[in-house]
């Protein structure tokens, strides 16, 4: 028996066409997990890959910006792949401005995606995990679950009340086989850093305090998903699990 082995499990991952999503649902289809990918944009480059892992891909368009898809995704994946097992809320956005000047409008926006759409898609997906006595949930927090950082404040609020969340519901499914976990990537190379890649001092302020030398690569994320994904974490619940490099270390 291999304790990180998903085969026969069904994952559904939001924002799977890019960048972190993208990576978590091919590590997740290597070790065997049926991927369902949610999101608003094509992905054909995600469908290849895990195709090319040997499992099936089903991919479902939603905007995961309101509640209205939510109820839908988790009823279609069970109609399609007989269960849902696995739930990673990957999507989401971030806003930059000055806190003195920053818009209803771009606080409502992350919210609503980054914590809103995460908290009732959990709820959806909980909902049969507990039926069935059995499910992983796996946010994806941020070092912004921990720090304030600048420029960001509903991306920070987003971030904090996710970690918060992820423990309250652990607190309330742990005893009833249902997994709820978080992972807290560091600097990642993805759209959502770009500005600050392409801003020389923030990004040469932030190479210099990352204990490993570098930002990290998509690729980095996904072993810590298939072992939040996997019964090797079965009795690992509420945790926020840092990918950062060191970051925090520090
Ligand atoms: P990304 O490349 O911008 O990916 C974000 C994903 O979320 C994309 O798939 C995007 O789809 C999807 N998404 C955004 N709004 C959506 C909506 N309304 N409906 C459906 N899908 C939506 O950035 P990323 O770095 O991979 O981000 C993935 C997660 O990691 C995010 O929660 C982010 O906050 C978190 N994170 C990233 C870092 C980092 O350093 N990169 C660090 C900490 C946490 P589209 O492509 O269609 O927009």
């Amino acid at each position: 028996m291999n304790p990180f082995d998903l085969g026969g499990r069904t994952a559904v991952v939001t924002g799977a066409n890019t960048g972190l999503g993208q990576s978590i649902a091919l590590a997740l289809a290597e070790a065997g997990a049926t991927i369902v990918a949610v999101g608003r944009s094509a992905m054909d480059e995600t469908r290849a890959g895990v195709e090319a892992a040997g499992v099936s891909f089903h991919e479902i368009r939603a905007d995961l910006s309101t509640t209205e898809p939510l109820k839908g995704i988790v009823e279609e994946t069970i109609l399609t792949c007989g269960a849902l097992d696995i739930l990673v809320n990957n999507a989401g956005i971030i806003r930059r401005a000055d806190a003195v000047d920053f818009t209803e409008e771009d606080w409502d926006a992350v919210i609503d995606t980054n914590l809103k759409s995460a908290f009732f898609l959990s709820q959806a997906a909980g909902k049969h995990m507990l039926e069935r006595g059995r499910g992983k949930i796996i946010n994806i927090a941020s070092l912004l679950s921990f720090q304030g950082g600048i420029r960001i404040p509903s991306y920070t609020a987003s971030k904090s009340g996710l970690a918060g969340l992820t423990r309250l519901l652990a607190c309330e499914w742990a005893a009833r086989g249902v997994n709820v976990n978080a992972i807290a990537p560091g600097y990642f190379v993805t759209n959502n850093t770009q500005a600050l890649r392409e801003d020389p001092d923030r990004s040469a302020a932030i190479l210099s305090r990352i204990p490993a030398g570098r930002w990290g690569q998509p690729s980095d994320i996904g072993g810590a998903a298939v072992f939040l994904a996997s019964s090797a974490s079965d009795y690992v619940h509420g945790i926020v699990l840092a990918v950062d490099g060191g970051w925090l270390a520090r």
